[in-house]
């Protein structure tokens, strides 16, 4: 069983820092179940490979009783395909030989942790029940671009077709401690299978290692299930409390999410250019009172806080988080009071009815409506036209036709994990174009950022007057 991750942002051999194994040496651990071997195949400056390498004793395995138990203890015990796949013994070996990376500690290094690297991982054999589309299911809302293999059953027989064994690589733009966060619970998922006893216990881990990712991931109830080994009542209460999780802290993961993007976008500067943009929208319908809706940390609040022009900002979000940083960007503390008057911070959600955004010049809605789901964007559309119904609405979101300049995002990728869709401009402008048309505004459609001939610029934006 061999598990490689590749690392090519240079310096690449920075990988040895964060798995903590020096790429110059082999080292090798026991483990219950038989060896593990971590070396280097490759590490140059450019590209740095790390290889585990997984020696399961299959004697050892019956001798322990760790093996399948078999059916009254008889020949699956010793015909199995445990010493050569990627099985729960894998996750084992990751949680014990690279329990500093797994848990996102350098002690060398430890501001690497935190970057985003390009990063690849090869699973020689991976059982897959439930076959590729479930494997994709399972990491593509991750963000991962996944490559596959598939293996004949016997190459004798080919009229048997094919087994549920693949060759797996997966990549991304991502944080080392995450992509093995994901292979550590979700291989065993893809097996269907632990080679040991599930408890209470198993759920705290399922919860500790999902925490960020499990509760919004769209086959959350597969992996939950399957991850406590069809355990009903683990599943249950692992589902109650994923749920629990979601709600306080809706983006845990967001700032990382939203640094992913502005890498992807920053060659561009694209974020300064959608705020002049939007201020200049602004200015042109003569807002003064403006609600920025789903504000984030605040990068439009500070541009319109420093302009005199605007006398009452308010910024929302449901993110209590990203209140806080805003809060601090905009040093709300420590403004004058005449300035501090001008200024408000509110959490809220978008999808009520909510007395304090009506009354305002304009609304913006910045890069908001992508992460919403389509079932609850028409919730937004009412609680915006028909109840806050400012004067002017300001909204702005990818254009994903655009998306196949961005030289570092995968093909068919969103520029951020926990966009729900991205659309074209036939899409937006005919979304647009309805609520206008519903509500009584009028909508014009400009470009931002740099326009493309055939596929348009890469934020496109809605200008809506009542
Ligand atoms: N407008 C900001 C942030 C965009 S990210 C900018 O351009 O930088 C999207 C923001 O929408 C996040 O801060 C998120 O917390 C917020 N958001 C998502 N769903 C929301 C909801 N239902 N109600 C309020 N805010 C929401």
């Amino acid at each position: 069983m061999l598990l490689t991750i590749t690392n090519t942002a240079t310096p690449a051999t920075d990988l040895g820092y964060l798995l903590h194994k020096n790429p110059a040496r082999l080292q090798s651990f026991p483990l219950s179940f038989g060896e593990a071997h971590v070396f280097y195949p490759d590490a140059s400056h450019e590209r740095c490979t790390a290889a585990l390498l997984l020696d399961v004793d299959p004697v050892g395995l019956v001798r322990n009783r760790r093996g399948p138990s078999g059916e009254g203890g008889t020949l699956d015990q010793y015909v199995n395909d445990r010493p050569y796949v990627a099985s729960s013994f894998l996750s084992v070996a990751i949680a014990r030989v690279l329990a500093s990376a797994l848990s996102g500690k350098s002690k060398g290094r430890p501001e690497l942790t935190e970057v985003l690297l390009p990063l690849e991982a090869r699973l020689s054999v991976l059982p897959c029940r439930g076959g590729e589309a479930f494997l994709r299911r399972l990491f593509e809302p991750l963000g991962y671009e996944v490559t596959t293999q598939p293996h004949e059953l016997d190459g004798n027989f080919p009229e048997w077709g094919s087994s549920a064994y693949f060759t797996v690589t997966l990549k991304a733009v991502t944080r080392l401690r995450d992509l093995l966060t994901h292979i550590y619970v979700l291989v065993p998922v893809l097996d269907n299978d632990k080679h040991y006893w599930v408890g209470d216990d198993e759920v705290e881990k399922l919860l500790r290692h999902g925490s960020g990712w499990l509760a919004t991931h769209p086959e959350r109830e597969q992996i939950t299930n399957r991850y406590l080994k069809h355990r009903r009542d683990l599943a249950r209460e692992a589902l109650a409390r994923l749920v629990d999780e979601e709600a306080p802290d809706p983006d845990l993961t967001e700032r990382v999410r939203n640094t992913e993007e502005e890498q992807i976008e920053r060659p561009l500067n694209l974020n300064e250019q959608r705020i002049n943009a939007v201020v200049a929208a602004l200015k042109s319908c003569g807002a003064k009172r403006v609600v920025d809706l789903g504000c984030g940390e605040g990068k439009l609040l500070r541009t319109l806080l420093e302009d005199r022009v605007f006398d009452q900002i308010m910024g929302v979000d449901v993110s209590h988080r990203a209140l806080e940083i805003a809060a601090e960007r905009l040093h709300l503390d420590r403004l004058p009071a005449r300035q501090r008057e001008r200024i408000n911070l509110i959490q809220g959600s978008l999808m009520y009815r909510d007395k304090r955004l009506s009354g305002f010049d304009a609304a913006t809605v910045i890069e908001v409506i992508e992460h919403l789901d389509q079932a609850r964007l028409a919730a937004f559309e009412r609680v915006l036209f028909e109840f806050a119904k400012p004067k002017a609405i300001v909204i702005t979101t990818p254009n994903v036709e655009y998306n196949v300049k961005f030289e570092t995002l995968p093909a068919g990728k969103l520029r951020h994990k926990d966009h729900r869709f991205e659309w074209t401009r036939l899409q937006f402008q005919g979304w647009a174009q309805h609520q206008a048309d519903q509500y009584g505004y009028n909508v014009r459609f400009l470009p931002v950022g740099v326009e493309d001939e055939s596929v348009g610029s890469p934020t496109q934006m809605a200008i809506f007057i009542a």
